[in-house]
């Protein structure tokens, strides 16, 4: 067990509202946890009531990050000022670059009563930030699942028991969607010196700290990360990313590296530059 990357601490997102008033758990982007670079949010959308999501988000601007938007459960729409339109639904994924601006819209759609998903923001290096937009959509068939004796774990980005996930990040990702059916163990590989996280999202795990249903868990820098699911239906996603280490200045939808730059996308924004 010398090789094993403990969890570091707990973090509770909190409830808040975005878009047209779609209500999410930021779990990433809060005060609690404000970035673990190169993860500037993530946001868990999750309701069987449509009035919680139904408005979506209307048309609105990124500039310099990556948005990976995963539909568990549902539907959603996406159209950007890039010429790009996509449809995704259960299990799908879709990846976003937004480069040096995109205005686009994002609409959840209600399938079999329940809405659920995840949306991570991945920060751009200072090179890349002023790249041109791109958007794939990668639906459910194409993510590959790797079947355990007892689960199994779908492979977004990066690699796992050397099945390599569809995902093509401009950074190092890893995103995996782990299902444990029974009480059992699992052992994941994390690049030592990346920054790691998991989020259950549904059951519990068990490892040097117990992770509740609805709990993020941020892992040390090194080693593989080893638990043990405590029930019969566990489902979380880990996530571990190579980090930027630049300076990083938010302005709501913009994310740069000085203020400067944040008012100059502002700017860019309200004069008409997005497309
Ligand atoms: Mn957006």
């Amino acid at each position: 067990m010398e090789n094993n990357r403990k969890i570091k601490y707990l973090v509770q997102g909190v409830q808040t509202s975005d878009g047209a008033g779609v209500n999410l758990n930021r779990i990433i982007g809060s005060p609690e946890l404000n970035m673990l670079d190169p993860f500037l949010l993530l946001d868990e959308f999750g309701s069987d009531n449509p009035n919680d999501y139904i408005a979506g988000f209307p048309p609105h601007p990124h500039r310099g990050f990556e948005t990976v938007t995963y539909m568990i459960n549902g539907k959603f729409t996406h159209k950007d000022t890039a010429g790009n339109e996509g449809h995704l639904s259960d299990g799908g994924v879709q990846w976003m670059t937004a480069g040096k601006g995109v205005i686009h819209s994002e609409m959840p759609e209600q399938t079999e009563g329940l809405v659920r998903g995840f949306q991570l923001w991945l920060n751009l290096p200072k090179e890349k930030k002023m790249i041109e937009p791109a958007y794939h959509d990668i639906q459910a068939d194409e993510i590959p699942i790797v079947h355990l004796q007892d689960g199994q774990v779908k492979i977004i980005s990066g690699e796992y028991n050397s099945t390599v996930g569809p995902g093509k990040p401009h950074t190092g990702v890893l995103y995996l969607d782990v299902h444990l059916d029974k009480k059992s163990n699992i052992s994941i590989p994390v690049e030592n010196g990346w920054n790691a996280f998991i989020y259950v999202y549904e059951g519990e795990i068990s490892a040097n700290i117990d992770v509740m249903k609805g709990t993020l868990a941020v892992l040390e820098a090194d080693g593989s990360f080893e638990c043990e699911s405590t029930n019969d239906n566990t489902k979380f996603i880990l996530v571990a990313g190579d980090p930027i280490r630049e300076p990083v200045a938010r302005g709501g939808p913009f994310v740069m590296n000085t203020k400067g730059e944040v008012l100059q996308a502002f700017d860019d924004y309200q004069s008409g530059k997005f497309g």
